[in-house]
């Protein structure tokens, strides 16, 4: 089996204990390669290269022009090793291929790109004052960044985080998921050869709870922390963050809602909102889990919901055709299957869906769910969905924003009044009107309540990865 070591001062590593732990492909359900086992002390030593590359290396001195060049060419480097790369995480986490391929490695190149550019082409605040004073503002690197992702868009989330947090003159270690750790490794790689200087991306594999993870968030010697996952994790790495008063941005879980007015265009509802639950398995935080059907087409809706859910190809992640793969763990299948199993002692109705074989789950519809079941209410994480209706539009805002969790939502309507309205009433940190996952990387993205604190994306990256420095002249 290949190995995937850590990434630490520009060498590729083994743990100081030389410890190791297998990925296991949740398709084939058996391990597929080693990777290095991290501990604090990996952790430790990988902050101390992260720091010192901030506190005397090149990486932070450097013009956003140079540092631009070399994360342009590391986008360069991602697209040439994208089947590489979208292997990883489809082995990693099943994936199906066409989506590590078509959308998560060339989103991965993307980020890069548009963060080295937007922090070259960034302007601050130039303020003149009423009394000869000339006020304006310097975004001032932060320093370390420590990054800890996700396992169900590894390489896409990572870099979310990895590239403006560099672009802007940061020095980062990141921690992937211990159930997607490979593509992290080979992008680590990609960095070095792409030149950026030793100890600038620094890459460390382990767990989360007394190890690599959690060493990360208490180390005074860390700048910021960026962490996307669940929310329960969220307030432990909020609290660690507190004792040094580390500044968080947390993104974390959801429970989305599709709202389908009777004048929507019904073929694009269900178009957006099967792709808004199925996709990834469901193991999207965005994903559509809950459904809001107008009554007057709540039927017309179903029917075609559930048909095109039948359709939907279950089978290997690695065949072009596949459409829905394995969960991405068996720890995740039991989870999602425990959702399966308890649908009617709920007070629900399974109209398609259920368990597959391995650790499949097939896409799943629930009927007549009562909406303060668990199903309507917790992040279920996989493709399971409730379909209810609803009367008025006032009730639908209700239902929508019934969840201590306010990542987003979607509503679809024909009606242009209705969009704003509605837009403006739901409790969410994005909202699409008529589509889903449609992202420019300038707006906002977070959530409300749950779902997390803080927004990254264009200025609110900026925002987070720099100190914003006010300097006040007398002209
Ligand atoms: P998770 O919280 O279990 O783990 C996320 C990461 O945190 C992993 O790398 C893990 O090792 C690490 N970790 C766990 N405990 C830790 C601790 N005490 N200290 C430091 N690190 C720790 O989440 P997951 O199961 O990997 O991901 C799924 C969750 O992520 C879902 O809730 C999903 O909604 C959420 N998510 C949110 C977004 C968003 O943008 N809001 C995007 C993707 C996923």
């Amino acid at each position: 089996m290949d190995f995937y070591g850590h990434v630490i001062d520009g060498e590729e590593v083994e743990s100081l204990d030389g410890a190791r732990f297998d990925t296991v492909d949740p398709f084939t359900r058996a391990p597929w390669a080693q990777i290095a086992l991290g501990g604090k002390a990996d952790a430790d030593r990988a902050v101390a290269a992260a720091r010192k590359a901030f506190d005397e290396g090149p990486w932070p001195r450097m013009g956003f022009a140079e540092r631009g060049r070399i994360l342009h060419k590391l986008a360069d480097l991602i697209e040439q090793h994208a089947d590489e790369l979208a292997l990883a995480d489809t082995r990693d986490m099943g994936k199906p291929i066409t989506q590590s391929r078509g959308n998560d490695v060339p989103r991965a190149a993307h980020n890069f790109r548009f963060f080295a550019d937007h922090a070259r082409l960034s302007t601050g605040e130039v303020l003149p004052m009423d009394t000869g004073h000339h006020a304006y503002t310097r975004f001032e690197a932060a320093g370390v960044v420590a990054a800890i992702a996700p396992w169900n868009f590894p390489l896409m989330l990572e870099t979310w985080k990895v590239a403006p947090a560099l672009a802007w003159g940061n020095t980062v270690v990141l921690k992937p998921a211990e159930d997607t750790p490979v593509s992290a490794t080979i992008l680590a790689r990609l960095a070095l050869e792409a030149g950026m200087p030793p100890g600038v991306f620094n890459v460390v594999h382990g767990y989360g709870p007394d190890s690599v993870g959690q060493a990360l968030t208490e180390d005074g010697r860390v700048d910021r922390i960026t962490f996307t996952g669940e929310s329960g994790t969220g307030r432990v790495i909020a609290r660690a963050a507190s004792a040094n008063l580390t500044p968080v941005s947390l993104e974390l879980g959801g429970k989305g809602a599709n709202v389908v007015f009777a004048d929507a265009d019904l073929e694009n509802a269900v178009d957006w909102s099967i792709r808004a639950i199925f996709t990834n398995a469901g193991q999207v935080c965005l994903a559509g889990s809950r459904i809001y059907v107008q009554r007057a087409v709540y039927d017309e809706f179903l029917s075609r919901f559930v048909d095109a859910a039948e359709r939907m190809v279950i089978g290997d992640p690695r065949e072009p055709g596949t459409q829905i793969g394995p969960l991405a763990s068996e720890e995740h299948y039991r989870k999602v299957r425990g959702y399966v199993e308890t649908i009617e002692s709920e007070g629900g109705k399974l109209r398609t869906g259920g368990l597959g074989n391995g650790w499949v789950v097939r896409p799943t519809v629930i009927v007549e769910m009562p909406p303060d079941a668990r199903h309507c209410r917790e992040e279920i994480f996989g493709p399971v969905v409730v379909v209810m209706p609803f009367d008025t539009e006032a009730e639908a805002v209700d239902l929508v924003n019934d969840t201590p969790y306010g990542l987003n939502a979607m509503l679809f309507t024909e009606n242009v009044h209705r969009a704003h309205r509605v837009s403006a009433a739901l409790k969410a940190g994005t909202v699409w009107v008529n589509c889903f996952f449609v992202r420019d990387l300038r707006a906002p993205f977070g959530g409300v309540g749950d779902s997390g604190i803080g927004r990254e994306g264009g200025n609110f990256s900026r925002e987070f990865f720099t100190e914003p420095k006010a300097v006040v002249m007398q002209i």
